[in-house]
């Protein structure tokens, strides 16, 4: 604990954390100690951790990485961090994200942008992490966590995973409670770990994981034992290769990658199959519609009174809710709330949500069907390897681009997985995505395993 909270304050330049809590991590790593003096202690006994801070964390500030929040201290935790210290695992403190997780470079943060440790060779310029859990994935990429803490609305797992080199998982929606993160799309939200191995990954979620009362989305399922699998054979299985995910203009590096992939599982023993997933063109424009819709609900809460930020000039209470949140969120979030909304007023309910949610039933429908014939779907994580702070971020539609390949899981509530599998010409890293049916996490890691 103390080697990572010194290195965490020598890698302050990269801005990963909102928050360090050193002396509680000082006293869980003194009760870890404790514990395995006696041989006692859990799955993540004395484990440094990291922890989005979307997670809320009792007696903890917790940002979201939004002014509106200024001062919120939960005085809960969320169930996923309460699993992980069940488990004996040590906070080391809060990480830097895009407000309310709404982004894919962490630009949106108000806390600033974080600083991806890696570097195009030769080239000094500052990249992004990926987002929207850019914190997680630059504190696990520079080793200033063990793992991390993580949620994926529509690919903000995978993707800043797959642009630091570590590994990201997004759970079966369902799997993983939510009760205490705070909410952006409720219908897609998902916490999963990003961590340095697949087998660290694996631990994580087993720990992150299982039934919630708290929770009504949340399964009543037992959680199998994500590291018994890896290393069990591949041979016989199935794996889909979508021709959809072969996109105009990609990167020859990102094709050469998918290639190698298809060897790796061949290798294996498994046979590929072409498959045809035709509505993945419409998945972008179906979650940017349904993903600011439920923001713009779920973002109504933040109104002055409850939490956080007050507005200081007000006449009456009208004003003081519309200048609270004027000043409280940020340009990306007011965008989200202004396409949320007008998607659901009257009028244009049925042209645009409804619609999107018929379109996103016809999206789990192909999944589903794919999967009658395939136990795993192999992809790339993401369109590009990782790009310049700055480059995208004048111009949504750009950024939006980068969830291409991962927010067709988050429509249908798939399990995916970004595992690192090589590198760009200049010497950045690229992942892999696999995709599975849902509550298959097992056969999801096996496959990550045969590609790490
Ligand atoms: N980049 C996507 C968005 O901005 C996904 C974010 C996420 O998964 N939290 O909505």
């Amino acid at each position: 604990t103390d080697a990572y909270l010194a290195r965490i304050e020598k890698a302050k330049p990269l801005n990963a954390f909102i928050t360090t809590t050193a002396d509680k991590a000082r006293d869980m790593a003194k009760a870890s100690d404790t514990k395995l003096a006696k041989g006692e202690g859990g799955d993540l006994e004395g484990v440094p951790l990291g922890i989005k801070d979307l997670f809320c964390t009792e007696g903890v500030l917790t940002t979201a990485a939004s002014h509106i929040l200024d001062g919120f201290t939960p005085r809960y935790e969320s169930t996923v961090t309460s699993n992980l210290w069940r488990d004996g695992a040590v906070c080391l403190g809060k990480l830097n994200l895009d407000e309310f997780a709404m982004g894919s470079s962490n630009e949106t943060s108000f806390y600033g942008n974080v600083i991806n440790p890696w570097r195009r060779e030769g080239d000094d310029t500052a990249l992004t992490p990926g987002g929207s859990s850019g914190g997680s994935s630059a504190a696990v990429a520079a080793r200033l966590c063990a793992a991390a803490t993580a949620t994926d609305t529509g690919g903000s797992i995978r993707q800043p995973a797959s642009l630091t080199n570590t590994v990201g998982v997004k759970p079966t929606y369902g799997r993983v409670s939510r009760w205490g993160i705070v909410a952006f799309a409720s219908s897609l939200d998902q916490a999963g770990p990003v961590a340095q191995d697949v087998r660290d990954a694996a631990v994580m979620l087993k720990s992150m994981a299982g039934p919630d009362p708290k929770d009504s989305t949340c399964i009543n399922r037992p959680v199998p034992d994500y590291e018994a699998v890896l290393g069990q054979s591949l041979k016989g299985m199935k794996i889909g290769v979508p021709k959809e995910y072969r996109l105009d203009g990609m990167p020859e590096e990102i094709e050469k990658l998918w290639a190698q992939g298809i060897d790796w599982m061949k290798d294996a023993g498994c046979e590929i199959v072409d498959i045809s997933l035709p509505m993945t063109k419409y998945a972008l424009p179906v979650y940017y519609i349904v993903a600011p819709a439920e923001a713009s609900s779920n973002l109504a809460r933040y109104d002055g009174v409850k939490y956080g930020h007050r507005a200081k000039d007000y006449t009456d209470i009208l004003s003081m809710y519309e200048n609270t949140r004027a000043e409280g969120f940020g340009d990306e979030v007011k965008r989200r709330i202004l396409i949320g909304t007008y998607v659901l007023s009257a009028g244009y309910y049925d042209a645009y949500y409804l619609r999107a949610q018929k379109v996103r039933k016809k999206i789990f429908d192909e999944f589903t069907d794919a999967f009658s014939k395939v136990d795993l779907i192999l992809t790339p994580s993401t369109p590009s390897a990782a790009f310049a702070l700055g480059e995208k971020s004048d111009d949504p539609v750009q950024m939006y681009l980068n969830d291409v390949f991962t927010v067709t899981g988050n429509l249908a509530g798939l399990p995916g997985a970004s595992v690192p599998a090589g590198y760009d010409k200049q010497g950045l890293p690229l992942g892999l995505q696999l995709l599975a049916r849902p509550f298959d996490e097992e056969t999801m890691f096996k496959g990550m395993y045969a590609i790490e």
